[in-house]
């Protein structure tokens, strides 16, 4: 899948998604991140680490207040949605394409996908 930003056809919603994706990238190369090109399978790696950092968060017994242990797992979320939309764009993928099409077919399916949980 490949967008162009030119396209007329691109709804405004895409052209915002696009748009995230394309800053993502641009943040992490003005940060240094692609001087030279990177490994798929470590860039998925690290959207892993957010994720386990989320849950840490959950796991701590810390002083932190409700509010502020989920302001934390929110941005570990949020690090995690950067990766990937840096990754994305890195790599031509139209995620927010990708987003709706998986929704519409997740929509088709059987009750939790046919799976126990
Ligand atoms: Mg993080």
């Amino acid at each position: 899948m490949n967008i162009n930003n030119n396209d007329s056809s691109i709804s405004e919603e895409n052209r915002k998604m696009k748009n995230i994706q394309r800053i993502c990238h641009q943040i992490a190369k003005d940060k240094g991140f692609w001087d030279k090109d990177r490994n798929n399978g470590e860039l998925i790696a690290l959207m892993h680490t957010e994720l386990s950092e989320a849950l840490e968060w959950l796991r701590n017994e810390s002083n932190l207040k409700e509010k502020e242990m989920w302001d934390n797992v929110a941005e570990e979320m949020a690090d995690c949605v950067i990766r990937i939309c840096d990754f994305c764009e890195a790599r031509n993928l139209d995620l927010d394409t990708a987003i709706w099409e998986k929704m519409d077919k997740n929509k088709k399916r059987k009750r939790k996908h046919g799976k126990k949980f």
